[in-house]
């Protein structure tokens, strides 16, 4: 059992993200949302003139969206929930989107789950 443990916390001290930094206030950022289980801030780099980042607080194995287990459902949705909430309070009536990078393929830098909430301006699709 002692050895579960040791695997258990071994997993659970995945090396840090920038996203920690934000969520211990370490760095700045522009909050626009928050609530005991998300946070949601204004993208570094926007790219669309509403660019807002979605995080659970507690990462608990959810390094990316490949890895979610049945034990996340609740927060995934609850993330999509509040991307709604924020796409409302950022007044993006006509529309807006949602993207999860997920992996090397994804484009994904940060290895901690979020959502991009972007807006503002007519998107084009396909993404690149
Ligand atoms: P990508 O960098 O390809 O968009 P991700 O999907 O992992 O990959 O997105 C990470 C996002 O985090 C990027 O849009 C990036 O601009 C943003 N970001 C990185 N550092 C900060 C920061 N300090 N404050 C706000 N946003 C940040």
């Amino acid at each position: 059992e002692a050895a579960a443990t040791a695997a258990v916390a071994l997993r659970d001290t995945e090396a840090p993200t920038i996203f920690d930094k934000i969520l211990s206030k370490q760095i700045p950022s522009t909050v626009v949302y928050e609530d005991e289980k998300v946070l949601a801030f204004r993208d570094i780099s926007p790219q669309a003139p509403t660019h807002i980042i979605l995080i659970p607080k507690e990462r608990d194995g959810l390094t990316q969206l490949s890895k979610a287990e049945e034990r996340h459902e609740e927060i995934l949705g609850h993330l999509l929930y509040v991307a709604k909430v924020v796409a409302q309070q950022e007044g993006l009536d006509d529309g807006f989107r949602i993207v999860i990078n997920d992996g090397p393929n994804g484009c994904q830098s940060v290895y901690h789950l979020h959502l991009h909430l972007l807006g503002g301006r007519k998107l084009g699709w396909p993404p690149g």
